[in-house]
């Protein structure tokens, strides 16, 4: 962890996601690490092994060479908890993330993914129209801003999935859903990685809180007694369906699965599903109102 003292806000802003976006796609945090090795001693397969020291060899040669832990640079995505005292406004926050992702990209190199949705030209680097993706949670009583950076790759995220369960369906549907999803997605995801589940809320905003049960550490459970059992039941199953690491076959199939929940509408039970690769980058910066970056590994 290391601090650092900038007195133009918005310049500290730029410049904390400057790095967090090359950070975390060159250095995978320690929880990461431990499940990737982990997973590594109880795969019984001897393809799922393989693999799994495949991963892990490829994340020693990107620290060896302070390179790339994959060559999809992913889209830019930011979580921002912003205290209602931050004397930076949001926009302003929003410009920053902009430039700093947009900087990092140039000056380390990086592939630019992002295109026109319709004409797939190019829009820039890794920025563009409503890109860096930013995802927003207001703080009372406080003055300071959380940034956690998440690149997502192209990957997982093709493999995400929707349902709008009816109440009747209950909590078995929603355990069905799950599993059916994660079938379905076999090797396309670089598995072992993280299933993210958001339940409740509306179709958006299950899908939403899916995205933001990938970005937790690995292994950490939700406050809520009952959703972590749910969490705990669906890690134990989703290892059960034999997809193994890279869809090759095995025992680990997922290195967790997360859940986030919402209360919802009585006649309403959605599901959503976000996948999230075994390369599940995150890099976090804890930015004070004075300025101050203390940037944080394991957030
Ligand atoms: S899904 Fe993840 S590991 Fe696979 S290519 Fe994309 S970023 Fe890399």
């Amino acid at each position: 962890m290391s601090t650092i003292t900038r007195t133009d806000l918005g310049q500290a802003v730029e410049d904390a996601a400057a790095h967090l976006y090359v950070w975390a796609l060159k250095d995978i945090p320690r929880d990461l690490r431990d499940a990737l090795v982990a997973a590594r001693g109880r795969e019984t397969s001897v393809t799922g092994v393989r693999v799994l020291e495949t991963i892990l060899r490829n994340v020693e040669v990107a620290d060896e060479e302070g390179n790339l832990v994959c060559q999809d640079t992913g889209i830019a995505v930011y979580y921002c908890r912003v205290g209602e005292g931050f004397p930076l406004h949001p926009a302003g926050i929003y410009r920053a993330l902009r430039a700093g992702t947009e900087r990092a990209t140039v000056e380390n190199s990086l592939r630019s993914n992002t295109v026109h949705t319709l004409t797939r030209e190019s829009t820039g680097a890794n920025v563009g129209y409503r890109v860096p993706i930013v995802h927003w949670e207001f703080v009372a009583d406080w003055d300071g801003l959380d940034v956690k950076c998440v690149p997502k790759g192209s990957g997982s995220e093709n493999m995400t999935f929707l349902r709008m369960l009816v109440p009747a369906d209950g909590v078995n549907g929603v355990k069905r859903f799950v599993l059916e999803s994660i079938v379905d997605a076999g090797g396309k995801p670089c598995p072992p990685g993280i299933v993210g589940v958001g339940i409740g809320g509306s179709a958006d905003y299950a899908l939403h809180l899916a995205k933001e049960a990938i970005a937790r550490p690995v292994g950490s459970r939700n406050p809520d007694p009952l959703v972590a059992q749910l969490e705990d039941e669906l890690y134990g199953l989703l290892n059960e369906t034999g997809i193994g690491p890279m869809g090759l076959g095995g025992d680990v199939t997922v290195l967790q699965c997360h859940i986030e929940h919402a209360d919802t509408h009585m006649t309403l039970n959605p599901v959503a599903v976000n996948y999230q690769c075994w390369a599940a980058r995150r890099a976090s910066a804890h930015i004070g109102a004075d300025g101050a970056v203390e940037f944080d590994r394991e957030f």
